[in-house]
């Protein structure tokens, strides 16, 4: 089973589309990497969902990520007892510690110091801004009197953001500690930080995950995007969350950020994925608007590695649809006339080392004789993110002896990963690498793929070959084994 496009899609799960039989059509209509949002998902059904997951990626019979993504300082308020309600324009509604259900005048917010940071006039802004509340007096300690402003309806667990008022947050929180050591004792691929201000944010999680997983830094605030640079350097990827960061910024803002945020990524040859309202209406549509598609699209032209769905697979009326609609978008743009011309005018010089010159040749062989596939034998996944970095017009095949290595890899940008032994001598990679191209649909006998290594293999840093080699006649008998 192959993918036709480069880019790769995350879905988020939840309650839309938790069971097996969904994440199966999922992963069918096109969903490369899962999202398990640990804002809304408690350990057990995070354990249940991996489990889940890993069921399908056995059915499928190819590697799926799993990203856990951590809630990070984010407020939120509690429930209400009729799950929602709507608000007036200019009525009193009330923030406080009363952890009863809410009602249509007052809601928990269960951050006791927020309580009391709160001063007049500042602005809380819910549910990625949909509705905007201003303090009417300094908070208390014990409640923030305010006034609706803009918007309407206010639900269960809804995020606060206060882009007026400093509060004193780390990276991560208590909550974020329990749920990090869940996740990692699961055997998840990717955890994603929210929140991540400084560079240093990066550093306890890293210390906890010792290599379990990758760590994905979640650019949602200014002072992040300040710190771009160094912050990218101590990540192993990026998100884009604009949910957030059009809270956190002005949302004209946005557009420019992430344009910026995914140039840098690809510089740096760090997978980086744009998140948040891609297809919003169709949460409760089976079209998405024209001006969605055009977002998606411009992702897509931008050489994003994956584009992100939220709600719309989570919780929404179509999330196979939603998948389905990304796919066709993904695969539209990268067979348009001028995709290669966009992707190309944004490729970075490879840096002074054995693997970027060896994927910078690859790349210019490939496309020069029009062959089938670029295969990377890679352990780690390093060859394989370098070799993407070069975003070649031909699939990139990474073959890793290491499942995780394949799992990790299922997110980045034009590239099939396979799970293969290490081989035994420089005739059986090239054997090897012919059969996987068969068998996974990238060549017929008579093709030619090109085929890259670091010889001895598992030598980390000696990315040194490089070989054109046929997909010989001879593999037609492997695809009836
Ligand atoms: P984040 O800041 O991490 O993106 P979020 O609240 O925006 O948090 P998303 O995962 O982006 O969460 O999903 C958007 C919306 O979809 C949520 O506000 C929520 O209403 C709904 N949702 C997502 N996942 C779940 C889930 N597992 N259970 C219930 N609702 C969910
Ligand atoms: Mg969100
Ligand atoms: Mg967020």
């Amino acid at each position: 089973m192959r993918r036709s496009r480069k880019v790769k899609i995350l879905a988020t799960i939840g309650p839309a589309s938790s069971s097996e039989e969904m994440l199966k059509k999922l992963f069918e209509a096109g969903a490369d990497v899962f999202r398990i949002n640990m804002s809304h998902t408690d350990h057990e059904l995070m354990r249940t969902l991996v489990g889940r997951i890993r069921t399908v990626e056995e059915a499928v019979g190819r590697p799926i990520g799993i990203l856990a993504d951590l809630q990070g300082p984010k407020l939120r308020v509690g429930k209400f007892a009729n799950g929602k309600e709507v608000l007036t324009v200019g009525q009193t509604f009330t923030l406080d510690d009363n952890p009863e259900p809410g009602t249509s005048t007052r809601v928990y917010l269960p951050h006791p110091e927020i309580l009391s940071s709160v001063e007049a006039g500042h602005r809380l802004l819910i549910d990625d801004g949909k509705l905007e509340l201003r303090a009417v007096r300094s908070g208390d300690g014990k409640s923030i009197v305010c006034t609706v402003i803009a918007g309407t309806t206010i639900s269960d667990k809804k995020g606060v953001s206060l882009p007026d008022t400093d509060l004193p947050v780390g990276a991560l929180t208590e909550k974020d500690r329990k749920d990090l050591d869940a996740v990692l004792s699961t055997g998840v691929d990717w955890v994603a930080l929210s929140f991540v201000q400084r560079p240093e944010d990066l550093a306890e999680a890293r210390k906890i995950a010792r290599g379990r997983a990758l760590i994905m830094a979640k650019i949602e605030k200014p002072q992040a995007v300040a710190r771009l640079a160094e912050i990218i350097e101590l990540s192993d990827a990026l998100m884009v969350a604009r949910g957030d960061l059009g809270v956190e910024m002005p949302l004209e803002a946005v557009p420019g950020i992430q344009k910026q945020i995914t140039r840098a990524a690809r510089r740096a040859g760090k997978p980086v994925v744009v998140a948040t309202q891609m297809l919003e209406s169709m949460i409760t549509a089976p079209v998405p608007t024209r001006a969605e598609v055009s977002d998606v699209s411009i992702a897509v032209f931008e050489g994003a590695d994956a584009v992100m769905l939220s709600a719309e697979s989570a919780a929404g009326a179509y999330p196979v649809e939603a998948v389905a609609m990304m796919d066709r978008i993904a695969t539209k743009v990268e067979t348009d006339p001028t995709y290669a011309g966009i992707i190309n005018a944004q490729r970075s010089e490879p840096e002074a080392t054995g693997a970027d010159a060896i994927s910078l040749a690859a790349r210019e062989i490939a496309e020069t004789l029009k062959l089938s596939a670029i295969i990377t034998y890679t352990a780690s996944g390093t060859t394989g993110l370098r070799a993407a970095r070069e975003r070649p017009q031909v699939p990139i095949i990474a073959l890793s002896p290491i499942l995780n290595t394949a799992r990790r890899l299922s997110l980045l940008w034009g590239t099939h990963c396979v799970v293969s032994p290490d081989a035994r001598d420089l005739d059986d990679m090239v054997n090897r690498a012919c059969r996987i191209a068969f068998d996974e649909g990238f060549g017929k006998p008579g093709d030619r793929v090109i085929i890259t290594a670091g010889v001895p293999l598992r030598t980390p840093g000696s990315t040194n070959m490089l070989r054109i080699a046929y997909v010989g006649s001879d593999v037609q008998t492997s695809r009836s084994r």
